[in-house]
């Protein structure tokens, strides 16, 4: 089994700086960034995800008519907790979409930590299951089939038909 904590790793993220863009870095031929930084949702962390490495980005920043543009790609490498089997997973939330428009109202540095944060946070699936978001097969869903046979579609539709009982009580 890999071992995906590696000790000593949240403290090392802790040396690194955020995504934060000088103004006067980027030309008029724009800026490509591509580095690592410290896992935007770190903070958030709990029993369900950690992050086991630091966020991956590719971002090409322009300004144009007092506006700043970014685009690129993330990648916040975690382990998640499979709802089913109760597992972890090693997962990576990626997204090759990341996109932020910003009008510039003063300030000449401009962080994007936030706008990173939000896109990692969307693309964190929110019941992580082991077969279908890390690709292996799910012990918890393999016992299921194997031992208790599984119902039949009549009695799994039954909930919905005492919903609509219920709904035709009330007129
Ligand atoms: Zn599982």
């Amino acid at each position: 089994m890999p071992q995906l904590s590696e000790p000593g790793y949240e403290n090392e993220l802790r040396k690194l700086s955020q995504v934060k863009i000088h103004l006067r870095q980027i030309h008029a031929d724009g800026l490509h960034l591509e580095g690592e930084e410290e896992c935007p949702i770190l903070d958030l962390a709990a029993e369900d995800f950690r992050c086991t490495g630091p966020l991956r980005y590719a971002l090409d920043l322009g300004v144009s008519e007092g506006a700043l543009w970014a685009t690129g790609s993330l990648a916040q490498p975690v382990e998640l907790r499979c709802v089913r089997c109760l597992e972890p997973f090693p997962f990576e939330i990626g997204t090759k979409a990341f996109s932020v428009h910003l009008d510039l109202t003063g300030p000449e540095l401009v962080d994007l930590t936030p706008y990173v944060r939000e896109d990692i946070l969307l693309n964190l699936p929110a019941h992580p299951h082991c077969d279908r978001e890390g690709g292996r097969v799910c012990p918890a869903a393999k016992s299921t089939t194997a031992g208790i046979p599984a119902p039949e579609g009549k009695d799994q539709r039954q909930p919905d038909w005492s919903v609509l009982d219920k709904l035709k009580l009330k007129r």
